[in-house]
């Protein structure tokens, strides 16, 4: 992305009445890194940790990615344009808007001294930015999308487990021990086949985006072998690409160090029409995307592709248990469970919508499923209501969805052992606004002291993470 040309003098003028380079010392030993440079933050504009979001100063934004940004003092609003999006954020306001349509933010915006800070994670992904966050040394790793239309819906930022957002917990410092990363030796596309040779066994995730349409495979735990760059293009900020030119379905192939915890090599290959896909992957040294193959079916691999989403998260706990536990905790706990107990199964991938204590919004959720085409899209939640209340329900919106809802809720009554309050419709945004199978699992009542005491035990969250995968094998035929 260029700079734009069109910030004149009186868009200076704002810019420097709202973040003049004076000010107070914050908290340092943060950083902002935009595709692999390192941003420089004035004292008064550094990176913030609050409730567990990551704000930023938009100046950074402004000045790196040439957003058009306006500031209306009277009303406290920032307008942040980008081609086709515009985004108002109002100062305290946690509410939003991105082309006139109402968003809810995880953390209001704040007013610091004479900076406005947001939270990097609403903006950059409604800027089709990907985020990084490394906890140990609080950096915010950001990835412009490189397809250069900037449309603000390019984000490869799709497998939505690699975001902003930390939950201060730290204890994964020893995933990016470089001794236990996969080393990536050499990228290459040949037979319209993607070949990537590895020193170590890696677990690809693979989806396919559109708009355009680009196949991604993320490789987590790997790193550029030293050599790399000698036989490959490779910037120094670990970002490259090469074109095809003798297949004509793919135009391009790139890769970038697309997020360091856990350190995750990304390749994109652009296509120039959407096809299918099959992986090859024997532990062999060599993961194999190959796109000769020729079916029709939509999951690509004939795999099928189930999304996991856990309710809540980060700076939104959910309900609140008779206890004073969150609601978010239980959700992560069984959604974590269901993708253990199907990693292993041949023929059904599991994308989750968070797998730490982040907030992806509602729409990302539904974005995130709609956007990988997947077959199915199960929310897993608590409910609370009166203390009298107990029980399980499962929500479903479209028709299309009843035979899951069906199938799931035999399974969560069963496996739950609590009362059955049945399948029951209800306009809910991820089940609404999901082009699949969709259903909301409520697994009991936080507000009932008997639910209470058994969700956060585990037995229980491994009995219901059972059914879920039951239900799921069971739809999907399996
Ligand atoms: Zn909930």
């Amino acid at each position: 992305m260029k700079k734009s040309s069109w910030m004149g003098f009186m868009f200076l003028v704002m810019v420097m009445f709202l973040f003049p380079q004076i000010g107070h010392a914050a908290g340092g030993g943060t950083g902002i890194y935009l595709d692999g440079k390192a941003l420089e933050l004035s004292k008064n504009a550094q990176v913030q940790n609050m409730s567990g979001n990551v704000m930023i100063p938009i100046r950074v934004v402004v000045e790196e990615l040439g957003f058009n940004v306006d500031w209306d003092t009277k009303t406290r609003t920032v307008t942040i344009q980008q081609s086709d999006t515009e985004l108002k954020l109002v100062v305290n306001q946690s509410t939003a808007t991105v082309n006139g349509n109402k968003v809810s933010l995880p953390v209001a915006p704040k007013l610091m001294t004479d900076t406005v800070i947001v939270p990097i994670r609403f903006v950059s992904e409604q800027m089709g930015l990907s985020v990084g966050w490394e906890n140990t040394s609080k950096t915010v790793y950001l990835t412009s999308p490189d397809s250069g239309s900037g449309t603000g819906n390019g984000s490869d930022n799709g497998s939505g487990n690699n975001n902003g957002g930390s939950d201060g917990s730290g204890s994964d410092s020893n995933v990016n021990d470089t001794a236990n990363l996969a080393n990536v030796s050499g990228i290459s596309f040949n037979n319209n086949q993607l070949m990537i040779a590895v020193d170590k066994n890696v677990k690809p995730n693979i989806f396919k985006m559109s708009e355009p349409n680009r196949l991604v495979v993320d490789l987590p735990y790997t790193q550029f072998a030293s050599a790399f760059s000698s036989n490959q293009s490779l910037d120094s900020t670990m970002n490259g690409f090469f074109d095809v030119t003798d297949y004509p379905d793919v135009s391009k192939v790139r890769y970038a160090l697309f997020n360091n915890n856990p350190s995750t090599i990304r390749v994109v290959i652009d296509m120039n029409n959407a096809k299918n896909y099959t992986l090859i992957n024997n532990n062999d040294g060599l993961i194999i995307v190959d796109l000769n193959a020729d079916s029709n079916d939509n999951s690509g691999n004939g795999n099928k592709l189930v999304v996991i989403d856990a309710g809540h998260g980060g700076s939104d706990p959910g309900a609140s248990s008779v206890t004073k536990k969150k609601e978010k905790d239980f959700n992560l706990a069984v959604a974590l469970k269901v993708e253990k107990l199907l990693e292993n199964e041949p023929n059904i991938e599991i994308v989750m919508t968070r797998d730490s204590d982040t907030y992806p919004t509602l729409q990302e959720r539904a974005k995130l499923a709609n956007s990988i085409n997947a077959d199915i899209f199960i929310s897993i939640h608590a409910n609370a209501g009166s203390a009298t209340a107990s029980g399980v329900e499962t929500y479903y919106t479209k028709s299309d969805s009843l035979a899951l809802a069906n199938v799931m809720h035999k399974y969560l009554v069963q496996s739950s052992g609590l009362s059955d309050r049945k399948v029951r419709t209800k306009s809910l945004h991820v089940t609404r606004e999901t082009t699949m199978p969709a259903v909301l699992l409520e697994c009991g009542y936080l507000s009932n002291s008997k639910d209470d005491a058994v969700l956060f035990t585990e037995d229980f969250q491994n009995s219901v993470a059972e059914g879920i995968a039951k239900g799921i094998k069971e739809y999907l035929g399996m």
